[in-house]
Parts: C-alpha cells; sequence; structure tokens
C-alpha cells in the first residue's frame, strides 16, 4: 500500500519549511518594507526590486488550462532537473535508500541520486527498450522509494508500454516518476489525467523541448496535491526568476504556433528517419515518439569525429548499453538536416 507520510524522510516530515515575507503577507498593500528589497528601485525597469510570487499562480494558472490539471496539482523548477532533484531530497534516505531506473535512459536520474549519495539499482530495458518487469520487480526491496520511467524515453526515443506503466503503477508501493519531457512528439497519450487514479504518480514535463525554451528553465512536475505540498516545502523559496515566469506567461499564450512546431518536427522527423535509413552506411533508424533520432550505424564514433570535423555535433551514444554503434541525432531545421545528410553522404 502507499503511504506517502511513511515513505518521505524524517527530517523533512519534521521540517519546518522556511516562511518568506511573501508567504506570510498576502493581501494589498502601498507600502513594501517586509522582505529587505532595494525600495529605490534597479537598474532595470520594471519591478525586479521585488522578489517573485513563491508558488508562481499566475503561470500555474496558465498550464492548468493547458494540460487540464488543477493548479494544486501543478509544481514549477528551474528544469525538470530541480524537479528531479528535489524528489531525492524529499523521500531518500542518503546511504540507506535506492532508486531504480531503466537504463540506458535520461542521464540525471543516476548523476541525482549520487549527489545525494542513494543507491542506484538498474533494470536495464529489454532488446526492443521496453520495461523488463520481472527485473524491476527483483529489485525492489524495503528500501526502494522511487522508480524512474522515462517515456518517450532519452536516448532510445521510444515510448514505454502503457500497461507496463501501470502494472508498475498498481504494484509499487513508492513513488513512480513518468518522465515526459518529449511527450508532445509522442503518439501516445500522457499519463498526466491518471493522477486521480494514482497517489504514487509523478509526471515531469518541460518547456525545453516541444516549447523550444530550453535557455529559460522551466520544469513541470505534475502530482497529488499531498506530493506538490512536499515539493513545495523542500523546495527554494524563489526557484523561479520574475523574468522566468513573465516570459513562460507569454509563452503559454502561443499555444497554436507550439502545436504549429511540433506537427513540423514530427514530419521533418519521419522524412529524415526515411532519408538516413536510405544511407549505406546506417544500419538502424529506431522508429522515434521524441524530436530526436537513434541511429545505429558503421563505425559510429568515427562517423561522430567526421561530422565534427564539418561543424556538426551528434550525441555520441555508441557506448552506452542497448546503444551500441549508436549517434543520437536531434531533429534540426530544414537546412540543417540537409546538411547532416550530405556530410553522411560524403563518408566513406
Ligand atoms: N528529462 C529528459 C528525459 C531529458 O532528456 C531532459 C533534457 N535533455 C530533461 C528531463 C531535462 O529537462 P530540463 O531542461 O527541463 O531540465
Amino acid at each position: 500500500m502507499f503511504d506517502l507520510e511513511k515513505l518521505l524522510r524524517d527530517n523533512i516530515r519534521q521540517l519546518v519549511p522556511y516562511s518568506s515575507a511573501r508567504d506570510e503577507f498576502k493581501g494589498e498593500a502601498q507600502v513594501f518594507l517586509d522582505a529587505n528589497e532595494n525600495s529605490l528601485g534597479s537598474p532595470l525597469t520594471k519591478w525586479y526590486n521585488r522578489y517573485p510570487d513563491p508558488h508562481q499562480w499566475k503561470v500555474k494558472e496558465a498550464i492548468s488550462k493547458i494540460k487540464g490539471v488543477p493548479p494544486q496539482h501543478i509544481f514549477l523548477g528551474n528544469g525538470s532537473d530541480e524537479c528531479i532533484d528535489l524528489l531525492f531530497r524529499a523521500f531518500c534516505v542518503p546511504g540507506k535508500d535506492n532508486v531504480i531506473i531503466n537504463p540506458p535512459t535520461y542521464g540525471m536520474y543516476e548523476v541525482s541520486a549520487h549527489i545525494n549519495d542513494i543507491e542506484i539499482r538498474r533494470a536495464t530495458l529489454l532488446d526492443d527498450f521496453q520495461l523488463d518487469l520481472v527485473h524491476l520487480e527483483n529489485l525492489v526491496d524495503e528500501n526502494t522509494k522511487i522508480i524512474w520511467i522515462c517515456s518517450p524515453n532519452n536516448p532510445t526515443a521510444n515510448s514505454m508500454n502503457r500497461q507496463d506503466v501501470e502494472i508498475v503503477l498498481n504494484n509499487f508501493p513508492g513513488l513512480v516518476v513518468v518522465d515526459e519531457a518529449y511527450i508532445n512528439f509522442s503518439r501516445h497519450k500522457s499519463f498526466i489525467q491518471e493522477l486521480s487514479d494514482y497517489p504514487n504518480l509523478v509526471v515531469l514535463q518541460t518547456m525545453s523541448k516541444a516549447w523550444g525554451l530550453a535557455g529559460l528553465r522551466m520544469g513541470m512536475a505534475f502530482a497529488s496535491e499531498a506530493i506538490i505540498k512536499i515539493y513545495n516545502k523542500v523546495k527554494p523559496p524563489y526557484n523561479i526568476s520574475q523574468v522566468n515566469q513573465e516570459l513562460a506567461l507569454k509563452a503559454l499564450e502561443e499555444v497554436d504556433q507550439v502545436n504549429d512546431m511540433i506537427r513540423q518536427l514530427v514530419g521533418m522527423r519521419e522524412a529524415l528517419a526515411r532519408e538516413l535509413a536510405a544511407l549505406p552506411i546506417v544500419r538502424v533508424v529506431y522508429p522515434s515518439d521524441a524530436n530526436f533520432l537513434l541511429v545505429k550505424m558503421d563505425n559510429a564514433r568515427g562517423v561522430y569525429e567526421d561530422l565534427l570535423k564539418d561543424g556538426i555535433v551528434v550525441r555520441d551514444r555508441s557506448k552506452v548499453e542497448l546503444c551500441e554503434g549508436c549517434l543520437r541525432i536531434t531533429v534540426g531545421t530544414e537546412k540543417e538536416n540537409m546538411e547532416l545528410l550530405e556530410a553522411l553522404a560524403s563518408l566513406r
């Protein structure tokens, strides 16, 4: 049975969170002398002398309208990377607890685990890049706090079978994090509408991919109100800057433009996949639900280095388990994709 209170670290359960000036006073006032800001202003225009809304309500309301999830079920982090790290800090006791990842997968789950001195257990994906449920189950013990599932997965580009994820959600009494950074490029449905069915589910999304805002640093976690309350308890008080909040709000008005980019990128991904598959050095272009392709080719490392000489940088995954001989290639602009294909065609 899932018991959030029991799952939590003792020190976090007992934690009295920092209460900021903006937390303590929420009413209307003309004179703000409560937060030791610079009352004269700032070298920049507007209100950057003031601390931002610690809970980013306006941004959450805009996200809520788009995603159909109430604002109290949303946490915003400085990139998903902050959403990942805070879960370790809230739930995993250093030197004692463990989490499970399904490699090959996004590297920050492991790095964050190491930073927090948490044991990593690996249920390597099956040859078809799907979850190995038997291995996963065997790795769970009473100190297993989180299972990290990336879907669509980086770097394999596929989505995990929905039924497999549901089996994990139904049977694992700890947190199940489904990282959907690439969900907008996928044919498959998000888990974001299933929060009421699974009290142990955390869905991660980000504005870094489909929204085109990797420079902004805006990660989103969707979960039960109880989990979001824990996030809020452990987060730095003003983790999303005023500038970030303003720009995110502005971007969130442009859903149509973003949907248009997603459609274009998916079309370009399919075209690029076809063209790559036709090259003699290419062995396999794996099906992709993301904005990148995993491509197995002859002498992948050599190809990587040759492309660099042409000023084209892709990601060498050729030494990663299950990705031997593979490069990971982001879908570029039409021109960039053309340059890549020409460079690859000229290799011998
Ligand atoms: N999750 C996955 C699967 C990713 O591939 C990435 C970035 N490459 C992230 C999370 C991090 O996203 P953010 O920019 O929001 O920190």
